[in-house]
Formats: structure tokens, sequence, C-alpha cells
């Protein structure tokens, strides 16, 4: 600060006294002090927003519309549990070994590339939306298409309900792959059928949502899946810089004995190069080596490409954002300063996100909508509760409620990451968390209140929109 003031550290040290701070020379002061000290020197100060900043940082690269470039789409693929979402990444893995390419099975480094009529698709490797979620709650939108996949034999289940709710909330377009057709009890009419009720309206049905009838296992149908893709992607019209400093995002980072920090980060725009000084929140390092996902050593990694890589001094967060440096002190000096900032910053924490705190951001307008996750022990209660939550719309406060997932049964963790992303409550009606989500809520800093009367929701609710409700202790 007192170089910043252009001042002897002496001075400042002496305007702090006066305060009654004793601080030595080299010790942090927090904003509010620092504010005071700089006032006594006549000089304002602004706290920097550092997510501003890194948003900032990433809009750079799209600024110049002229000089981008198409880049290909990012899949999730999502759906219930043993549905055949792996199968299918499996599927779409093999039946596209890139022709001439030696060997060209994948390695699994997180993320896949495949061709397809010339055109490339990247997959996220790890199916399901818990990735997807974990990363949505690091502020990385990495997906641009959803593929849900629903068994014909099966239908619709509650993590299809799940996945159909995260992928909503993140204003990602969903595409449905109806699989093992070849099953014989498979109905892929009745599949449609269901997923009408969650809004998604098959194309032959006049409806927007593609549906593709594939059979994951013998590999039917996977072409005219990916073609979809490709049309939707088209649409969504992705564009990235070609030549600017790599963003992106980390896909998964783990300590290996011999290699050191090993993590895969998928290129948003620009060009990652060997060599570059890549910074990753509280971490940096120079990138050591590069390995695609064909297990080959690469120099250069473009858009929407995912590279495995060495040289991070520890170990970034899977979804955390990165960004390239001009050079090694610069990617340090990044790196320490937030490390700082999230130390005092954990410091600070006080107990979970709760519906005061909402409230709080109501009455000072900054939120324009409550998101609420619902639990409840019946259908029957579930419908009833949804239902008069969206009513509350009704009456116009100007704050929207909305119930952006509702679900039977207990507090899942599942249910828990989707609040974290979304910044949601989560309503618990005659349930409880599971042993695991209700860690995971202290964690994260997510608030489950639970309840027994409808009418007790519907007022407390009501009280945080308007502005009157009472702490809970
Ligand atoms: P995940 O849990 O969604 O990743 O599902 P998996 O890919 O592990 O598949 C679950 C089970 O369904 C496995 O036994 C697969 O062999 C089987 N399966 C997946 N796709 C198909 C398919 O198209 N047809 C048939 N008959 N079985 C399939």
């Amino acid at each position: 600060l007192a170089a910043k003031l252009n001042k002897a550290p002496t001075e400042v040290i002496k305007v702090l006294m006066g305060y009654g701070v004793m601080a030595a020379v080299n010790q942090s002061i927090d904003f509010d002090t620092a504010s005071i000290v700089c006032e006594e020197f006549g000089v304002t100060c602004e706290l920097e927003d550092e997510n501003q900043a890194m948003d900032d940082l990433f809009d750079t690269h799209y600024q110049n519309e002229d000089e981008l470039v198409k880049r290909p789409p990012i899949i999730t693929v999502m759906g219930h549990v043993d549905h055949g979402k792996t199968s299918l990444l499996d599927a779409i893995r093999h039946t596209n070994v890139i022709s001439g390419e030696a060997g060209g099975i994948t390695q699994h480094i997180g993320a896949y590339t495949i061709m397809i009529k010339d055109e490339k698709i990247t997959f996220i490797d790890t199916p399901g939306h818990e990735a997807f979620t974990a990363m949505r709650s690091r502020g990385a939108s990495v997906t641009d298409i959803a593929v849900l996949v629903v068994a014909a034999d099966d239908g619709v289940m509650p993590q299809t309900v799940e996945a159909i709710n995260h992928a909503k909330d993140a204003g990602v377009p969903i595409i449905v792959a109806v699989n093992k057709i070849d099953k014989p009890g498979a109905n892929p009419d009745k599949v449609k059928q269901e997923l009408t009720e969650y809004g998604l309206v098959s194309e032959d049905w006049g409806g927007d949502t593609i549906c593709v009838n594939i059979s994951a296992k013998k590999r039917e149908g996977i072409e005219e899946l990916l073609e979809m893709i490709l049309l939707v992607a088209e649409v969504e019209d992705l564009k990235a810089h070609p030549t600017k400093k790599a963003i992106g995002t980390v896909i998964e980072a783990r300590l290996d004995k011999q290699k050191g920090t090993v993590a895969t980060l998928l290129v948003k725009s620009g060009v990652l190069h060997d060599g570059d000084i890549v910074v990753c929140n509280d971490v940096f390092g120079k990138v050591r080596a590069m390995m695609d996902d064909k297990g080959n050593k690469v120099k250069v990694a473009g858009p929407s490409t995912a590279i495995e890589i060495l040289g991070f001094n520890e170990v970034p967060g899977a979804g955390e954002k990165f960004f390239v440096a001009e050079n090694e002190r610069d990617g340090r000096k990044y790196a320490e300063r937030r490390k700082a900032i999230m130390k005092e910053n954990a410091l600070k924490k006080s107990g979970p996100v709760s519906l005061d705190d909402l409230f709080n951001q109501i009455s000072e307008g900054e939120l324009k909508e409550l998101k609420l996750i619902v639990k409840a022990d019946v259908r029957g209660s579930l419908e009833a509760l949804s239902q008069s939550l969206e009513k509350l719309n009704d009456n116009d406060e100007g704050v929207r409620v909305s119930v952006i997932h509702g679900g039977v049964g207990a507090i899942a963790e599942s249910d828990v990451a989707l609040a974290a992303a979304s910044n949601a409550l989560i309503i618990a009606f005659n349930v409880r968390p599971d042993a695991n989500a209700k860690a995971m809520a202290m964690k994260e800093e997510v608030e489950i209140r639970s309840y027994n009367v409808i009418y007790h929701v519907m007022e407390e609710i009501e009280k945080a929109l308007k502005g009157l409700l009472d702490p809970e202790f």
C-alpha cells in the first residue's frame, strides 16, 4: 500500500497506529482499513473486482467480431444411471476413428474430439450432470449442447429430470438420444410422450426438441446424432479467436507421483502454446509438455481442444477458468494475490448463504429471481407446493420465484450441487438431507429450510419477497 501511495512504509504505519491498528510492515490489512489510510493521504481507493477483471479478460477475445472464427461445439452427455451415457461416449469414440491417424483410439484425458463430415465435435468424457454442475458452480460454462440419454425401455427417470433442469438452468440446448432401441421392450414414443411433461416436445410432434433414436450397443443412429449436434452447433453460432493467448477451463487435474501436476485444459478461445505461462486462480505454471487426446505430443492447441499439460505448481480445481499470462513474473504475482484473497475470504466466512442473505440481495435490488429447489415426501405435496410457489408470481413484487428443480425423496448431493451452482435455496418438505448432502450443504454454504406445513412455506417465501422476514436462529 505504501508503494502504491508513494509514501514511506513508516508513514502508513503511523496512520494505522493513529487508528489503533498496530501493523507490521509486511502485514495484510483489509479493504476498509486500507481505504481509511488512503483517505488520510487524500487518495480514494476502489476495490478491484477480480471476477469482473477475469470476465473482462475473457470478453476481450470476442470484441472484434470480424476476427472471430467458428469453433467446434463442446458436448456433455447426461441422463439417468444405466441409460447408456458411458456406452454412447464409447460408441462415438470408436466409430469415429479419424482415417489415416495412427491408433486413433482416444486416451482418457477428460475430453476428446472427433471428426464428422470434416467438422469437429468435442465431448466431455465424464458423463452425468455432476461434473457439469461442479464446473458451473465455479463459474465456468463449458458445455455448448447437452445430449440427454433416455433408455427407451425405461423412460424418464429422476436423474433424467435433474439433467433437464440443470441444462435448462444453464441455458444449454438439449438434444435427446433415445437409447437402447434394439431392446425388445423399447418404446421410443412413450419416452417422447413423457418428455413433453418437462417441456421437451419432439420435432415430429410439432415441437422444437431434436430426438434421435439410437442403440449405443449396436452403434446405430450414432452418425445421425452427430449430424444433429452439428446442426444445433451451427444455429448456436459458436465463435473463438484464432490467435490470441488462450483462455479456457480446467476439466480435470491430479497429482502424479512421477510427473507432478497433470491437468486437462479445454481451450475455449485463442491458442495455447508449449512453454506458455498458464494461470488458474491461485495456481500457475509454465507448460512443460502438452499431450492431445490421442496421446500425441503437441506444441499448440486451438479452440475447443482438450490437452493434458504438465507444469502447474499445484493442482488446480476442476471447472476453474485459466488464462495465459505475459510472463512468469506476472503469472506468479496474480496467483499469489489470489491465494492471499482466498485466505482472507476463508477467514471472513460466516455460515451458509441463507434466505436472509437472499432477502438482503432482494431488498438491495441485486436479486431479480428467487431460485428454489423443492424436495417433498410425496408427489402430491411436491406438485401442490410448486404450483403455489409459482403462483406467487401473479401479484408482481418485482422479484420472480422460480422452482428450478423439484423431486420426491431425500435431499441428495446433486440437489445441493445444483443449489450451489445456481444460487438457489432448498425447500425440504417432510424430507431430510442424507448425510453426504448435509456435509456438502455445509461446505458449499447452501441453506436447506425444512417445513411440514405448506402454508408455512408460502408464508416465509412471501415475507422474503416483501422484505418482512424474521431471521431464523
Ligand atoms: P450409464 O450409467 O448411463 O453410463 O450407462 P452405461 O453406458 O454404463 O450402460 C448401462 C447398461 O446398459 C450396460 O450394461 C450397457 O451395456 C447397456 N446398454 C447401453 N446402451 C445400450 C443399448 O443401446 N442397447 C442395449 N441393449 N443395452 C445398452
